[in-house]
């Protein structure tokens, strides 16, 4: 998100030095604009080393696989926003195992930072089916992923992946 003017009092902003960073303050009532990322949660939901991605039908990245999850609400547990999300993309209820990382991303044409957190998670139970914002789902095997990927995170989670259950069998 960026402002213009103050969304608090609607004086126009400056640039000032704050810790570190030329931040959008106000002059006014001093508000500062500090751009934090926006959190957002993401789902791997595993069985017998396959994945479940989700082909998006809405912009940004129409048409390609997505990882299952999206943007948390303001007052909302990533554990909760990860079950919700879920079920809302594909019809199915999921237990978080893990947490596999955290992952840095920009979202859509304003390049708003989000902070990325990939769980893992096994699924307990629904019906599969495309929520509305898909059109397809599809459980991939890890060597065996589609090449359009929505996000560039989610390349980085899903290489992760990978590498960790590679690791697992060879161990
Ligand atoms: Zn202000």
């Amino acid at each position: 998100m960026t402002f213009t003017f103050c969304p608090k009092c609607g004086t126009r902003l400056e640039a000032r030095r704050i810790e570190d960073r030329d931040r959008p303050t106000c002059p006014g009532c001093g508000f500062v604009h500090y751009n934090n990322a926006l959190p957002c949660v993401g789902v791997l939901a595993l069985k017998q080393g396959k994945v479940l991605l989700v082909k998006r039908a809405v912009e940004p990245f129409k048409g390609y696989w997505d990882i299952p999850g999206g943007f948390l609400e303001s007052d909302e547990h990533p554990y909760v926003g990860a079950k919700r999300e879920f079920l809302e993309e594909t019809g199915l209820h999921i237990e978080p195992t893990e947490v596999l990382g955290f992952f840095m991303d920009i979202y859509g044409e304003d390049e708003e930072p989000t902070l990325n957190i990939c769980l893992l998670a096994r699924v307990t139970g629904g019906q599969e089916r495309a929520g509305s914002d898909a059109v397809g789902l599809e459980w991939f095997p890890l060597n065996a992923l589609p090449d359009k990927t929505a996000f560039n995170w989610e390349r980085q989670a899903l290489h992760l992946l990978a590498q960790r259950l590679e690791v697992e069998a060879d161990s």
